[in-house]
């Protein structure tokens, strides 16, 4: 599933292909990805110009001009990819996307996923992205906005950290090597964090999230040019490592339930407070 780092990159990637290109027309295979019905949204975005493309947690932000949001999220995972007119287009997809100069790009959803329209007016109403917290790449994401987040919450940590509506971006994925690198258990009450914990994870969540960043994101995610990230499973620190050693005390690493999610642990640096 792509998360914050995959999720940036596409957006970097998209911002400079696609902003101040036309939209010439749509083709939309599967409509339950749509807000509205296929006739209204062709007719709303033909002749829009794509402006700036942003993100906030896992999803996309299409500047379209004037006055309306393309939101894009990819769901469980899904190939979002540019072409150009030499290019063939992939075999499967559920929704493309042309510019008047013939290049564009088209999304193939593993499982499910998003592309809604809506007012620039109304982008505060949107269900799906209006109650999102600060993403950990955004300004707004300071060590204060963070401390405030935590106070009072008597969820275990990690949930703490993957509901959206906290910190936007974070998913099971990274999670792992945040918790580790901040050594604290997932289970862990948010609020029983020392100030000091609350540093070291705030820490953390940006130097895990910006390293995967600079490698181009998961390896087995691809970016808009189809190309594969380059943080591969060898790159987590203890994430998806049951029974190989962690790197700062050799203990073996143990894959445990926590909640709905599987979490992975140094039973020796990441013990339950
Ligand atoms: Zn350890």
């Amino acid at each position: 599933m792509p998360e914050l780092p995959e999720i940036t990159i596409i957006a970097r990637q998209m911002n400079k292909e696609i902003s101040g290109k036309r939209i010439a027309d749509v083709d939309v295979k599967q409509p339950k990805n749509l807000n509205m019905s296929v006739s209204e949204f062709v007719k709303t975005v033909k002749g829009k110009r794509a402006d700036r493309v942003s993100s906030k947690g896992k999803w996309l932000f299409i500047k379209l001009n004037p006055g309306y949001f393309m939101l894009i999220n990819l769901g469980m995972g899904a190939e979002l990819l540019y072409f150009n007119p030499d290019q063939r287009l992939p075999e499967k997809y559920q929704f493309k996307l042309t510019f008047s100069d013939e290049t564009g790009f088209t999304i193939h959803f593993w499982w499910f996923g998003y592309v809604h329209l809506v007012r620039e007016k109304n982008l505060d109403k949107h269900k799906l992205t209006k109650k999102l917290g600060v993403s950990p790449t955004e300004k707004e994401f300071t060590l204060q906005y963070f401390k405030k987040v935590l106070t009072k919450k008597k969820a275990r940590i990690k949930s703490v950290l993957l509901d959206q509506k906290n910190t936007a971006g974070i998913g099971n994925v990274y999670a792992q090597d945040i918790l580790f690198e901040a050594r604290l258990h997932p289970s862990q009450k948010a609020s029983t964090l020392s100030e000091k914990e609350i540093g070291s994870l705030y820490n953390a969540i940006r130097n895990i999230l910006n390293h995967s960043i600079q490698l181009g994101g998961l390896a087995y995610e691809t970016d808009f040019y189809g190309k594969k990230g380059k943080f591969t499973a060898e790159e987590f620190l203890i994430g998806y490592k049951t029974g190989k050693p962690c790197p700062v005390c050799n203990t073996a690493i143990e894959k445990i339930k926590t909640g709905s999610t599987s979490s992975y642990v140094c039973p020796k640096c990441q013990k339950l407070k």
